[in-house]
Parts: structure tokens; sequence; C-alpha cells
């Protein structure tokens, strides 16, 4: 079990060099550790992480200027933007300043194919057509997307789009209807 969310010490956060104990049963004594280490030396996977552990230590800068920041180290020109329909017009407004950017960039609605969720699902009480997570995953790999950036997609939608992105996919916003697409302002609450 891992449990890492409940670790008092995460002395894993150290400073490198300074000392400290792991708590029994922590993962950071893993011998998977090391399976993981060895994937860092392919060439995709080194640039990518090396690309965000420069951008992400930079707290002055917002997520969508870092998208652009890390996209551009990572060298990637051809992105996806999968977005949420009730977000349709901050989704027009990031496709206009990405391609400023110089990016070409692909969006794709989760309405897209405008299919019936009783059909498909045998979910009715709706008249809305399905979310479609599937079918933007697809349609971005038929483009070669190099990098894809998720924009409101629901809970369990943004899993599936997740699962058949062929390309990474980052999140620029997690949809949350009760706050303003910011999930986290929930713990204030609670
Ligand atoms: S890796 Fe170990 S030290 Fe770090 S948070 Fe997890 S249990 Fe705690």
């Amino acid at each position: 079990m891992l449990f890492c969310a409940s670790c008092a010490v995460k002395n894993c956060g150290r400073p490198m060099g300074a000392e400290g104990d792991y708590p029994g049963g922590c993962p950071s004594l893993d011998p998977v550790l090391s399976e993981a280490l060895e994937k860092y030396r392919d060439p995709e996977e080194r640039l990518m992480a090396r690309q965000s552990a420069v951008t992400s230590p930079d707290h002055g800068e917002s997520r969508l200027p870092k998208t652009i920041r890390f996209a551009k180290l990572c060298g990637f020109q051809k992105l996806g933007l999968a977005f949420c329909i009730t977000l349709k017009d901050e989704a027009a407004q990031v496709d206009r300043i990405l391609r400023q950017e110089g990016f070409q960039v692909s969006s794709i609605i989760c309405k897209v194919g405008h299919v019936s969720r009783q059909e498909v699902l045998g979910v009715g009480g709706s008249c809305n057509a399905m979310c479609n997570p599937i079918a933007q995953a697809e349609l971005l790999n038929r483009e070669k997307t190099q990098l894809n950036i998720v924009l409101g997609l629901c809970v369990g939608h943004d899993s599936l789009f997740i699962r058949h992105s062929e390309a990474p996919v980052t999140v620029l916003a997690a949809k949350d209807h009760v706050y303003d697409n910011a999930p986290l302002e929930y713990l204030k609450h609670h």
C-alpha cells in the first residue's frame, strides 16, 4: 500500500545532501524505483522530464504560459486542444493564443459527432448529446499531435481521453461546476 499523502515526514522532499530517515515501508526504498529511473534514459521521456524540471520552479508564471514554454522547450509544434463545450469561449481564446505563439493547433470539442447518450450508453434523462472523449483522443491521434491539452473535461471523460490519447497529455483546467474549474477550492470549505 502506498501512503505518501498521509506520511508525516516527507523525507523524500528534503534538500539533496541533507540527512533524514524514511518511514517503514516507504516507497523511496522500493526496488521498482531503479526500473523507473532507467526509463528516463529514453530520449523523449528525458526531454519532457528535463523541460518540466526547468519550467516547474517558476512560481510567477501561470499555467497557460507555462504550458506554452514547456511545449516550446520540448520542440512540440502540433498541439491538440480537447475541450468541453461549456468552455467554448475559453477554448477559442486558448486556441488563438497558442496559434499566436506559432503552434499548429487541432481543437476538438467534447460533443463531437452529436451522438445520443441514450443510444450508445443507455443513459437517458437529458437531451444533451453524449460527451465523446474516446473520439476526441482518436481524432487527435490521427492528427499526430505531439502534446494534447485538456480544457475542462469532466471527471471520467478526462480519464478516458487520457487513456486513449497517443500523445502525452497535460491538463490546463479541470472541470468543477461549483468552484469555477478550480477543484481545490473545495478544500477551503471542508
Ligand atoms: S516517499 Fe516515503 S518519505 Fe516520501 S512521502 Fe512517501 S512515505 Fe513519506
